[in-house]
């Protein structure tokens, strides 16, 4: 028998790992996944380029009147073996990860417009169920029925160790304080914004990993969800 397909919604602070945990069990269950930092990160890069926002300023306004004209799209790449960002046609996952976007995203997913048009992007595919979804406000506001969710923390020293490993793999030139400095910012302006802060649902399981390697924690989760499932 076929079991039944849940909602899987895990949200956490940045850089806590919650995308590698989330890909690697939608891949095992078969589920979708969708990393809907990625979807604020996309609206940042094009509010970026086209002058809406910088370390300095933001016009919310212009970039609100234009929310039409972005389009956003997950296209898998068979290659990577998961799903890259494409904004309007075009596949920008490298422009949205590195340090630059990540210094003004905060900014831009404060605006309850963007919220209200990604947010309602996510319901829609997450709609038939069958989907992990990882984020800031999933348990709290995208799918607060979700039949599982995780809420996920570290030290910010240790996120920012994780982080700071990551761009160097990646080539990126960057100092470890700007690292810790951008894991911060971020962390406050998430968790005090007046729009969907972050923050752990009632329901939701708190997972610190901070001295946990990724196979434990992997394990641990998979356990939960397989519970979770029987039971739904
Ligand atoms: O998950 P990631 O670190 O890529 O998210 C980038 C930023 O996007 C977060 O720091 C947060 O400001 C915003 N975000 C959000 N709500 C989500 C996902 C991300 O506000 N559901």
């Amino acid at each position: 028998m076929e079991s039944k397909k849940i909602t899987i919604a895990i949200d956490g602070f940045s850089s806590t790992g919650k995308s590698t945990i989330a890909k690697e069990l939608a891949k095992k269950l078969g589920y979708v996944y969708v990393d809907t930092g990625a979807m604020y990160r996309a609206v940042t890069y094009f509010a970026m380029i086209n002058d809406y926002v910088s370390t300095e300023s933001l016009n919310e306004e212009g970039l609100v009147k234009e929310l039409a004209n972005i389009k956003l799209k997950f296209v898998f790449n068979p290659e990577a073996g998961f799903s890259e960002m494409y904004l309007n046609g075009e596949n920008i996952e490298k422009q949205i990860r590195g340090l630059e976007v990540s210094q003004l995203v905060s900014k831009v997913a404060a605006i309850t417009d963007v919220r209200k048009v990604l947010v309602s992007q996510q319901q829609e595919m997450g709609k038939d169920k069958g989907v992990v979804m990882d984020g800031r406000d999933i348990g709290t506001v995208v799918f607060p029925d979700a039949e599982l969710k995780l809420f996920m923390t570290a030290s910010p020293d240790k996120r920012a160790k994780r982080r700071y490993k990551e761009l160097l793999d990646k080539g990126e030139n960057v100092k470890y304080e700007d690292v810790l400095k951008n894991v911060q910012t971020r962390d406050h302006i998430d968790t005090t914004r007046s729009d969907s802060p972050l923050k752990q649902a009632k329901d939701a399981i708190e997972f610190d990993n901070s001295d946990m390697g990724l196979k434990e924690q992997f394990e641990r989760v998979y356990n939960i969800t397989q519970r979770t499932i029987g039971e739904a």
